[in-house]
C-alpha cells in the first residue's frame, strides 16, 4: 500500500505559515522539500525556503491551490513521493486522496474513507453514537417531516440549534429560542443549506448557552495503535473563527482529561483513522462534554500541543505516513507547563475585522531586546519584511506561540512577545490580541465560545489614556521628529526651539479615531526644557499635573521613558505617510497605545516679547510670500499664503511690525505645526 512506502521528497500542497512550518520539519528529517505556488506567490516565503517550487496557476485558489490535477502533476514533475496538505485547501478532500492513491503518491493524512465518514454531520453522529462517544442531545435521523422535526425540538427543549447535515463554516445554522419561531427558522435553514450545499437535510441539537470549545489531539498509525496528546481550549472565537488557543484546557481534572481523550481515540478508531486528527467537543459548564466534529487534518493550533508535550506533530505525521509505528505510547506522553497561541491576522478590528492588504515594511520580533527566552517563544510565519499581503488568501500572517511553567507565566510571556512583535505597513489585529490577552476575564479563565461577544464593551471600549501615556506619546513624537530631521536640522530652523535656550512647546494628543473631531477629545501636554543634551530632563504639564521626564533611546525602536523617577522601557515609533507621520505608537507588555500627535504652537520664551512666530495650521504647500523680510507691515496684513486640502489659507501679521525671516519658499511643503516665519512686533 502506498502509505507505507518510505519517501525522500515531500511536496507541501499549501502556502503561508503552515507550508513553511511543515518544510522546516521535513528538512530536519533530511527530506527534499517541494513547494507549490500561484502567480500571487511566485516569490512568497514558502517558495523562497523550499528546495524546489512548482507553479500551479493563477492567483485564484480555485485555479491553483485547490486544483487537484495541477497538484498531482507538480508531485510527478518534482518526483515527490508524498504530499502534505497542511490545513484548508485540499486537506479534507476525499477526491484528492483518491487521486494520490491512484498515482501511487503517499497522502500525509487519513484514508479517503475516514474523511468521508466525517464529511456528513448526521452520518458522523450516527457513527459516533455507535462508538459510545457522547453527543449533544438532539435528533439526526433521516425522517425530515416538518411535524416530526418540531416534535423532536419540543422534546429536546429550547433553545435548540438547527444545523445543516451537509453544513460547514457556520452556514445553514440557526438558534431557535422557542417553538413559535421553529418553522420559520427551519424554512430559512433549508433554503440556506440548499443554496450552499445542494442539500436540505437538517439535524437538531440542544443549544448550549455557555459551552467551551475543547478539542482533543489524536494520533493513529497504520498498525492499529492510537493515542491522544491531550486537549486544547479554543473558546475565544470570533464568528466561529479561533483567535486565541491554549493547552492544556484550564480547570480540567485528570479524570475528565482521560475520559475525553479516550472518547476521542474511540471516535478515530471507529472510522479507521490514520495520522493526526482533532476531535472537537463542546464542554458544558457542568463538566459534560459532547462530540461536535472531527477535523481530519493537522490544525492551525497544533503548536500549543507541541509546546506542552515536547513532540513535533509534523514529524509524527511524516513517520506515520512512512509506515512507522507511533513514536510514543499513551503512558509515555506527559504535559509540561502551559502554552498559548495567538493568531495574527491582517485585518482591522476597528472596522469590523475587515481584511487588510499592503506591503509589510517591517515584520520582526526582537526576542533579545524584550528579554524573551527563544525556547519559550515561537513565531510561525509565512511572511517576512518586504512581502506583500494580498486579498487572495486567508489573512492569517503568523502565529505567536509561547510556553510557560504555568498559565500565568505563559500569559505574561504572550503579552511580552506580542509587544515585541514589530509589524508595519499592514494593519493587523495585534493590539486586539493584546486587549484579549490582558483582559481580566481571560486571565481569570472565564472562558466560553461567546467570550468576545460577552466582553465586547470592554474589548472595544474607546480607550482611556493615562497621564503616563500622554506624557510618553508627547515625548516620543518630539524625539522621533528631532531624530528624523537631524540631517538638515530643521529642529532649530523651523520651530522656535533654540539650542541651549529654554523653550515651551504645546502638543495636542487625541485618539486617532477622533483626529477629525472637534477639540474636546484632545489632551494638551506642555513641554518645557532645553536641548543641551539629548537626555536632558523636561518638565511636562498635563492638566493640573506636572512631571519631570526624560527619554533615552535604546536599540532600534526601543526607548526608555522616565517620569518622576519611574523608568519604563517600551517600543515607540511614528506611523503615517510622509509628513503626515503623526500617529505615535507605543507598545509595552500591557498593550498598545496610539495617539494622534500635533504641535499646537511653538513659542521661544527668550524672544517672546519682541517676536512671535506663525505656524502652519495643517500639512500643505506654500503658495506665495507676500512681503519682503524687514518691510514694515500693519496688523492684519497678509504675509504669506499656503494651500492645504485644496483651500488657500492666508497668514496675517499678528501685530504692527516686520517679518524677520521666512522659513520656507513658495512651493515648499510644510508640516502641521511647522513655524512658517519669524515676526518682530514694533516695541
Ligand atoms: P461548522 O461545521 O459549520 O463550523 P460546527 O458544528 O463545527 O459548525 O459548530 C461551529 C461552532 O458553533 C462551534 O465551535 C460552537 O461555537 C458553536 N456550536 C455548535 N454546536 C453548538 C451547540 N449545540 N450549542 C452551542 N454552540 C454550538
Amino acid at each position: 500500500m502506498s502509505r507505507s512506502t518510505p519517501f525522500d521528497t515531500l511536496l507541501v500542497a499549501n502556502r503561508g505559515e503552515i507550508a513553511c512550518r511543515v518544510m522546516r520539519t521535513a528538512r530536519a528529517m533530511g527530506l527534499r522539500t517541494v513547494a507549490v505556488y500561484s502567480d500571487a506567490d511566485a516569490n512568497a516565503r514558502h517558495v523562497r525556503e523550499a528546495d524546489e517550487a512548482i507553479r500551479l496557476g493563477p492567483a485564484a485558489a480555485r485555479e491553483s491551490y485547490l486544483k487537484v490535477e495541477a497538484v498531482v502533476e507538480a508531485a510527478k514533475r518534482s518526483g515527490a513521493g508524498a504530499i502534505h496538505p497542511g490545513y484548508g485547501f485540499l486537506s479534507e478532500n476525499g477526491a484528492f486522496v483518491e487521486a494520490l492513491d491512484a498515482a501511487g503518491i503517499v497522502f500525509v493524512g487519513p484514508p479517503a474513507s475516514a474523511i468521508a465518514a466525517m464529511g456528513d454531520k448526521s452520518a458522523a453522529k450516527a457513527r459516533m453514537a455507535n462508538a459510545g462517544v457522547p453527543l449533544v442531545p438532539g435528533y439526526h435521523g433521516d425522517d425530515q417531516d416538518d411535524a416530526l422535526l418540531r416534535a423532536e425540538a419540543d422534546k429536546i427543549g429550547y433553545p435548540v440549534l438547527l444545523k445543516a447535515s451537509a453544513g460547514g463554516g457556520g452556514k445553514g445554522m440557526r438558534v431557535v429560542e422557542s417553538g413559535e419561531g421553529f418553522q420559520a427558522a427551519l424554512d430559512g435553514c433549508r433554503r440556506e443549506s440548499q443554496a450552499a450545499f445542494g442539500d436540505q437535510r437538517m439535524l437538531i441539537e440542544k443549544y448550549l448557552t455557555q459551552p467551551r470549545h475543547v478539542e482533543v489531539q489524536v494520533f493513529c498509525d497504520s498498525h492499529g495503535a492510537g493515542v491522544y496528546l491531550f486537549e486544547r481550549d479554543c473558546s475565544v472565537q470570533r464568528r466561529h473563527q479561533k483567535v486565541l488557543e491554549e493547552a492544556p484546557a484550564p480547570g480540567m481534572s485528570e479524570g475528565l482529561r482521560r475520559e475525553m481523550g479516550e472518547a476521542a481515540v474511540r471516535a478515530a478508531k471507529e472510522i479507521g483513522y490514520v495520522g493526526a486528527g482533532t476531535v472537537e467537543f463542546l464542554l458544558d459548564a457542568d463538566g459534560s462534554f459532547y462530540f461536535m466534529e472531527m477535523n481530519t487534518r493537522l490544525q492551525v493550533e497544533h503548536p500549543v500541543t507541541e509546546m506542552i508535550t515536547g513532540q513535533d506533530l509534523v514529524e509524527w505525521q511524516l513517520r506515520v505516513a512512512m509506515g512507522e509505528e507511533l513514536p510514543l505510547a499513551q503512558n509515555e506522553l506527559t504535559i509540561t507547563g502551559h502554552s498559548f497561541e495567538a493568531r495574527l491576522y491582517a485585518e482591522d478590528p476597528e472596522q469590523d475585522f475587515l481584511p487588510a492588504t499592503g506591503t509589510l515594511t517591517r515584520f520582526a520580533m526582537d526576542l533579545e531586546g524584550a528579554e524573551l527566552d527563544p525556547a519559550r517563544v515561537r513565531l510561525d510565519s509565512g511572511v517576512a519584511t518586504g512581502d506583500a499581503v494580498s486579498m487572495h488568501y486567508d489573512p492569517m500572517l503568523a502565529k505567536l506561540i509561547v510556553h510557560g511553567n504555568d498559565r500565568a507565566q505563559a500569559l505574561a510571556t504572550l503579552n511580552r512577545a506580542l509587544a515585541a512583535l514589530d509589524v508595519q505597513g499592514v494593519v493587523t489585529n495585534r493590539a486586539f490580541l493584546q486587549r484579549l490577552a490582558t483582559h481580566p476575564a481571560f486571565q481569570a479563565c472565564e472562558l466560553d465560545t461567546r467570550f468576545i461577544e460577552k466582553n465586547e464593551a470592554t474589548l472595544f471600549a474607546p480607550k482611556q489614556y493615562s497621564t503616563e501615556e500622554y506624557a510618553g506619546a508627547a515625548l516620543v513624537g518630539l524625539h522621533q521628529l528631532a531624530r528624523e530631521c537631524e540631517s538638515d536640522s530643521p529642529w532649530d530652523r523651523h520651530d522656535g526651539f533654540r539650542l541651549n535656550a529654554p523653550h515651551t512647546i504645546r502638543i495636542a494628543l487625541c485618539d486617532p479615531a477622533h483626529a477629525q473631531d472637534d477639540d474636546d477629545s484632545e489632551a494638551v501636554v506642555v513641554v518645557e526644557g532645553t536641548r543641551e543634551r539629548e537626555d536632558a530632563a523636561w518638565h511636562l504639564t498635563i492638566g493640573s499635573e506636572t512631571l519631570t521626564a526624560r527619554l533615552d533611546s535604546l536599540e532600534g525602536d526601543a526607548v526608555a521613558i522616565t517620569l518622576d523617577g519611574h523608568r519604563r522601557r517600551l517600543q515607540a515609533r511614528l506611523v503615517g505617510e510622509g509628513s503626515e507621520r503623526n500617529v505615535v505608537v507605543i507598545v509595552d507588555p500591557r498593550g498598545e497605545t496610539r495617539l494622534f500627535w500635533r504641535r499646537i504652537d511653538a513659542i521661544d520664551h527668550g524672544r517672546q516679547e519682541a517676536e512671535s512666530t506663525l505656524t502652519a495650521p495643517m500639512h500643505g504647500t506654500v503658495v506665495a510670500l507676500l512681503v519682503e523680510p524687514g518691510a514694515r507691515v500693519e496688523k492684519g496684513m497678509p504675509l504669506m499664503v499656503m494651500e492645504a486640502m485644496k483651500m488657500e489659507h492666508t497668514m496675517a501679521a499678528p501685530a504692527d511690525g516686520h517679518v524677520a525671516s521666512f522659513h520656507f519658499q513658495a512651493g515648499d511643503t510644510v508640516g502641521q505645526g511647522d513655524v512658517l516665519l519669524e515676526f518682530a512686533a514694533d516695541d
